[in-house]
């Protein structure tokens, strides 16, 4: 496990730990999954280049450039690394911002993190509960019912439809 791997493990898991305040340190669901005992080098031969910078090392997608952006059908969002179903297709709207958006995601599927990338600017990271990977960043300016924007990377999802 890489350093910045754990630091997002450790991060993830306090996260859960405070969204259950009731219960004991709450067990993380994936800590077992054979997706988190994969070296850098492994992703690295396993996903697209594009997606591997996203996904393992929180690279961002060019905006305008994913074909889901137009994907209006009816089906699921998984995460491209480990296949973990993370959005629906009722949950996605059109931010303009040139990059899958959704204002909700299915319990669970997420872990989040606040990352000072950019020196300016505090932002909330969310990736992929399962395996880790980085997703996207998640923004209190999003439409009704939650108010929020999952702005995600295209290249780090799989789209299925229904
Ligand atoms: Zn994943």
């Amino acid at each position: 496990m890489s350093k910045l791997d754990r630091r997002t493990f450790l991060l993830a898991t306090a996260a859960a730990a405070c969204a259950a305040p009731g219960l004991a340190l709450a067990a993380d669901p994936y800590a077992a999954s054979p997706f988190r005992k994969l070296s850098d080098a492994e992703w690295k031969k396993r996903l697209p280049p594009e997606a591997y910078d996203v996904l393992r090392h929180e690279g961002t997608e060019r905006p305008f450039t994913s074909p889901l952006l137009n994907e209006h059908r009816k089906g699921t969002f998984a995460c491209l690394g480990c296949g973990l179903p993370l959005f629906k297709s009722d949950w996605k709207f059109e931010s303009g911002t040139g990059w899958p958006s959704f204002y909700t995601a299915i319990p669970g599927a997420l872990g989040r993190k606040t990352d000072h990338l950019l020196a300016f600017q505090e932002r909330t990271e969310y990736h992929c509960a399962q395996c880790l990977g980085h997703q996207g960043h998640v923004f209190d300016d999003g439409p009704k019912p939650t108010g929020l924007r999952y702005c995600n990377d295209g290249v780090a999802l799989k789209f299925t439809p229904t």
